[in-house]
């Protein structure tokens, strides 16, 4: 039953090899396995919108929903050039094991449209999103697919969908989509939540290794919205942040960032991040993951530790802020070495635990304080965390492998209860 992922950088085949690993170990019956691996449905939209310039161009974009088992489908729409539709279906995957692993009621989706952001004007996203959107009226749902931001897309993006499904069902729907604005039935502490969940992790594993924040070497690859909110909180909480990076290249100061600046210099001045002044010794942003750290968080894309550079790690604790950041290859090398996982599933796991806060808020149409967030927020992580450690040492698995076992248990036994409607 084991299948081994044969091409390394193709994500869905790396979590298809730790579903495998895992539903073994977990001896999980054929049938509930084949019916797990697959997603539920799938969906190819050719998304025609109109440049600014009047030419018209047609975008590709696609849905998933892996599993409603547990609840609504839950994940995000991502804009970038490299989407593709095995690279949403592994998200989605991820989505329900993520959201099976910190218990919340939901199952696992995913979007995207292969586009360029970058290259957008704010109008062309808009016209993107709505049409995308409205394609999916009839998909999505708070009671069906709920999505939020990723990689390409903010708080405005998730506006544009609110607003274009509330249109399509004739009446203001909030929960329909996560991630919003505040005015919009936003979260207190959404924006924050997958930065702090990190933190969390961190603060978790440091403990376990008696280890304290001040003398803690921190690389964080990725200054998007989960890389920059980690590194603010971090660098708050008295973390040494020592190494940061982007797209267009990273830096690494033995002596730590002042991150606040780092933060004024990337998002109010504008200016691109390599280019920080006294920021130490420029390199590539993935030479940044192989820097001296106690502990390295990579927040940007998948597949940046591979079995070619796995070997090259030199850190204490690996902390996964981005999705799929580590190819199925690299990891016996990591477990040979001796490094403390935080998986996936689990470390970046604040983001959908405050999107599904704001989703109750928004059907109770009552809102909580920011430190009730928080509060809820660190006793959902700080469990599941708890629970990761303890199937790994019950089953005697690493720690990413027993979070797909935890995961894959608690779907497989809902999906049980459930049973199966012809
Ligand atoms: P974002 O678009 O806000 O930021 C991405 C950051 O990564 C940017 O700073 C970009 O410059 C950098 N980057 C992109 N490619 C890079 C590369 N090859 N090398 C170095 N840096 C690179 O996206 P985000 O929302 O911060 O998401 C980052 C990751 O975290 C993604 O894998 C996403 O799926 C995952 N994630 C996001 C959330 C969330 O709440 N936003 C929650 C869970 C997981």
């Amino acid at each position: 039953m084991v299948a081994v992922a044969n091409n390394e950088m193709n994500v869905y085949e790396s979590a298809e090899a730790r579903f495998e690993i895992a539903a073994e170990k977990l001896n999980l019956e054929e049938g509930l396995y084949r019916y797990l691996k697959y997603p539920s449905r799938e969906v190819t939209i050719y998304i025609p919108a109109l440049r600014d310039s009047g030419h018209l161009e047609v975008f590709i974009g696609y849905r998933v929903l892996h599993s409603d088992v547990r609840g609504p489908g839950k994940g995000g729409i991502r804009f970038d050039p490299n989407v593709t539709l095995d690279e949403v279906r592994a998200l989605a995957a991820w989505m329900t094991w993520k959201c099976a692993v910190v218990n919340i009621p939901f199952g696992g989706a995913k979007g995207g449209v292969i586009c360029d952001p970058s290259k957008l004007s704010k109008s062309e996203l808009e016209r993107i999103t709505r049409r995308y959107t409205a394609e999916l009226s009839e998909w999505f749902g708070p009671e069906r697919d709920v999505p939020a931001p990723d990689i390409g897309t903010n708080e405005q993006t998730m506006a544009w969908v609110m607003d274009t499904y509330s249109m399509h069902v004739r009446q203001a729907t909030t929960a329909v989509v996560t991630g919003k604005p505040l005015e919009l039935g936003g979260s207190q502490g959404r924006k924050e939540a997958t930065g702090r969940g990190l933190m969390i992790c961190c603060d978790k594993a440091i403990a376990k290794f008696t280890m304290r924040r001040e003398t803690c070497r921190v690389i964080i690859q990725g200054f998007g919205n989960v890389g920059s909110e980690a590194a603010v909180l971090m660098h708050k909480a008295g973390y040494k942040i020592v190494g940061v990076a982007d797209i267009h290249g990273g830096l690494y100061n033995e002596k730590g960032f002042d991150i606040a600046k780092v933060h004024k210099w990337v998002y109010e001045q504008r200016k691109p991040l390599p280019d920080f002044p006294d920021g130490g010794t420029k390199m590539s942003a993935q030479e940044i993951l192989f820097q001296p750290c106690d502990i390295l968080l990579p927040a940007a894309t998948e597949n940046q530790i591979t079995s070619q550079n796995a070997h090259r790690l030199q850190c204490r604790i690996l902390c996964e802020g981005a999705n799929g950041p580590t190819t199925s290859q690299a990891d016996p090398i990591i477990e040979k070495s001796g490094i403390f996982v935080v998986p996936d599933i689990l470390a970046n796991a604040g983001g959908v635990t405050v999107s599904y806060f704001e989703w109750v808020q928004d059907r109770q149409g009552f809102f909580w304080r920011e430190s009730e967030v928080n509060e809820r927020l660190q006793d959902v992580m700080e469990q599941s965390f708890d629970e990761v450690i303890r199937y790994a040492e019950t089953h005697g698995v690493n720690n990413r492998i027993a979070a797909y076992i935890l995961a894959i248990d608690r779907v497989a036994r809902a999906l049980k209860l459930r049973g199966f409607y012809a």
